[in-house]
């Protein structure tokens, strides 16, 4: 071994021993002729002293020596003399007086500094030099809590009777709802495998197995469009379980949760146990969005009735066209500037809304855009429906009952942000249930799975297949926290008779189902259990429990916000007698 000791670990217990310690320079101080190293690993970083009393050799050496080179050091562990202790520093009360350095690396100038907190090199250069950005503390800690996470993932299910299973990452195409990424074959000219956008199909199929409760800590692969916080390669935990129902899974994750987050973070709270239960319905009404931040309150309200016989024709139009007033108050906002509230009807119009109405409750009366024609008895009722006090500015949107949710839930959000209302150390997990099994595709002119197209719908409304298809609910469900989807989950069709009948309501031909997913109805001929399951996202968990603002934060060699990994420069192209080989030729 390089090293007696990991420099993060001394301590004055250790004081009066000979250590030989390995690592990076993290800084150098001189003082007075004595030189100051700290050493660096990833355990943590300790002072070493050089004191002026070395062989020349040895300080000519120093003298040279360089941010992030690699040393081994031998020297003494001591007590640091009174007073110049470190209390910042774990290893703060010691230092390691040297007695022998090697250098087992130099270092040429690095492209940005590893110490310090702060980083000030942009995302791509730190891409691009991923192996150092990791050497910074705050990654070196976001990967070794993404270790613990999968640990105690891994342990939890194991007692719970889990077995790890791992499934190809050649595959056939497996429906998420994303664009596959393809591999062409060498050997069958002009065919492909699909990387699974998810191990959705194998899954199932253990059950089928016998397997009875599966999981993995899965990668999947989506080639969607560059948007956000997207990575076209992510992980899932992804799991599966027979003979449950809906409530046998959401009771498994949320007990895998609710030990985990205090194991792993302590200094994350989570809000309500158990956690709340919403229909998909429910949140879209109340908070207007399906992945509800229910850190804070401030629902919407359903104004619809009270301004029925409004003179307002923003009202009116809206009421006329079958659609909703709804509102929330942004507590003690009413003396927002013009500016702000100008700022919010922007994000209310970019969320789709024609405009913003404003009431702001005062002393003197109603003002903002809607005080003129709200007559004093609708005030009366809107005050007393929304609970609202003196100082409470009230947001009204008039539209579709979906345009309107979108627009209130948007603005439930960037006011939670402007007035500070949700605490970042509070996790408020809840689920969501009972979400409609198709949406209308309005482009296709075609339904599409909500979920995807495993989803079990609900038995009570397989009867609405021939007559209102929009109508029907699954059995599937998603995790929520802190306005993030975590996971979603469902029980799964089967029976060969109802996965058939879900394939042709969306669309495919009888042949077209025979070809991608003749296996799947075959395995369900063969004995295959009721059986559902769920797939947390790691990467956006890893993220909220490391206060980090996107997961390429949480994730070891994540591809750029352009879909490219910068460090070894991919996609690139490939040799001529490659493609040749794959029977591929370049369209220019
Ligand atoms: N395969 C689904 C997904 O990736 C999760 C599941 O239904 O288990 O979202």
């Amino acid at each position: 071994m390089y090293k007696t000791h990991n420099c993060g670990e001394l301590r004055v217990s250790h004081a009066g021993q000979q250590v030989t310690l390995a690592g990076w320079v993290h800084r150098r101080r001189d003082h007075g002729g004595v030189v100051f190293l700290d050493l660096r690993d990833r355990y943590g970083i300790v002072q070493i002293t050089i004191n002026p009393n070395l062989s020349k050799e040895t300080l000519d050496l120093v003298a040279n020596i360089r941010f992030e080179w690699v040393l081994q050091v031998t020297g003494k562990v001591q007590k640091r003399p009174a007073g110049m202790e470190n209390p910042k520093m774990e290893t703060g009360e010691i230092e390691v007086i040297a007695q022998s350095i090697e250098v087992l690396n130099p270092a040429k100038t690095l492209p940005f500094m590893v110490s310090g907190e702060e980083q000030d090199a942009d995302e791509n250069t730190r891409l691009k030099y991923r192996y150092l950005d990791l050497r910074r503390e705050r990654m070196s800690r976001n990967m070794v809590l993404r270790h613990r996470v999968v640990k105690f993932m891994r342990d939890y299910l194991d007692e719970q009777g889990f077995i790890e299973v791992e499934t190809p990452i050649l595959f056939k195409a497996t429906p998420e709802g994303a664009r596959d990424y393809l591999v062409p074959s060498r050997i069958y000219p002009g065919q492909f495998y699909a990387l699974p956008q998810s191990p959705q199909q194998l899954k199932q199929l253990l059950m089928v197995a016998g397997m009875d409760r599966y999981f993995q800590i899965a990668r999947c692969f989506r080639d969607e469009d560059s948007r956000g916080d997207r990575q076209p390669e992510f992980t899932q935990l992804d799991l599966e379980m027979s003979f449950v129902h809906r409530d046998d899974v959401l009771a498994l994750v949320e007990g895998l949760y609710t030990e985990m987050i205090p194991a792993v973070a302590p200094h994350k709270k989570i809000l309500a146990s158990p956690w709340p239960k919403l229909s998909h319905r429910e949140a879209l009404d109340k908070y207007g969005s399906d992945k509800p931040d229910l850190r804070f309150g401030m629902e919407l309200y359903d104004l619809s009735d009270i301004f029925a016989k409004s003179d307002f024709r923003v009202f009116q139009s809206a009421l006329e066209a079958g659609g909703v007033i709804k509102c929330l108050v942004a507590s003690a906002s009413a003396d927002l500037s013009r500016r702000e509230v100008d700022e919010l009807t922007e994000s209310a119009k970019t969320l789709g809304a024609k405009g913003l109405a404003t009431l702001a409750v005062t002393a003197e009366g109603p003002k903002g855009t809607a005080a003129k024609f709200v007559k004093p008895e609708e005030l009366e009722k809107v005050k007393s429906r929304v609970g609202a006090k003196n100082g409470d500015l009230i947001l009204i949107a008039a539209d579709e009952r979906a345009v309107a949710n979108k627009v209130l839930g948007g603005l439930r959000l960037i006011l939670r942000d402007k007035l500070n209302l949700a605490d970042k150390d509070v996790m408020a997990f809840a689920w969501v249930v009972d979400f409609p099994m198709f949406a209308w595709n309005e482009e296709e002119k075609r339904w599409d799975a909500e979920h995807h197209p495993f989803t079990m719908p609900q038995m009570a409304d397989l009867d609405k297949f021939d007559t209102d298809p929009g109508a029907i609910l699954s059995d599937a469900y998603d995790m929520v926290c802190n306005g993030y989807e975590m996971a979603s989950g469902s029980i799964r069709i089967h029976r060969r008779d109802i996965q058939t009948k879900i394939f042709q309501l969306l669309g495919l031909k009888d042949e077209e189902i025979q070809t991608k997913f003749g296996h799947m109805l075959e395995a369900f001929e063969y004995g295959a259990p009721p059986h559902g399951g769920m797939a947390p996202g790691i990467d956006r968990l890893v993220m909220l429990l490391a206060d980090e603002p996107n997961i390429r934060e949480v994730i070891a060699f994540p591809k750029n916000q352009a879909a490219r990994d910068v460090m070894a420069d991919a996609p690139s192209s490939v040799e001529p007698k490659q493609l040749k080989e794959l029977h591929i030729k370049i369209i220019e």
